[in-house]
């Protein structure tokens, strides 16, 4: 009898350590658009929510990012996905934070915006389809193209480099 509940409490166990392996391993793999917006809600502070997944606009001027200097990159502030490099930042004079070029190209996504009665290019993160501003024509050499970003949907990475010179 002892033998029985034994093998039986031994079963039960690895049963459950092997479920939970199998979730961490499904978790790695699964991509972040599969979020419901229930979870975005409850993840996100409300600007970030209104920002990010429902393509709102910061107030340019005001964000913490528009004037900001430092060298890293710059992530996805709901999913941590790489977008784009200081190296690329420049001083548009819009009042957000501006690029060039995305660090990757397959990192962002474009979708066509027809809202408010203008034809724009919307930029998105090709991870999570988190809402990051648009791309505009007239930006700077080598690309001639102006990623103007919402400084809510931006994390900030310092580079490696600029952690030792504050050290
Ligand atoms: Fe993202």
């Amino acid at each position: 009898m002892r033998k029985t509940t034994l093998i039986l409490l031994l079963v039960t166990m690895s049963t459950i350590l092997v479920g939970q392996n199998l979730n961490t391993t499904m978790d790695k793999n699964k991509k972040e658009t599969s979020k419901t917006e229930d979870q975005w809600k409850q993840e996100l502070t409300t600007e970030e929510y209104q920002v990010l997944r429902q393509c709102g606009t910061e107030q340019p001027f005001t964000g913490k990012y528009y004037d900001f200097k430092e060298k890293g990159s710059y992530l996805c502030a709901a999913c941590g996905h790489e977008l784009f490099s200081s190296s690329t930042k420049y001083d548009s004079g819009s009042g957000w934070p501006s690029f060039y070029q995305p660090i990757e190209s397959g990192n962002i996504d474009e979708k066509r915006d027809t809202n408010l009665g203008m034809e724009r290019i919307e930029i998105v993160c090709s991870n999570c389809g988190g809402h990051l501003g648009h791309v505009f024509n007239d930006g700077p050499q080598p690309t001639g193209l102006r990623y103007c970003v919402n400084s809510i949907s931006l994390d900030f990475k310092p580079s490696s480099n600029s952690l030792k010179e504050l050290k």
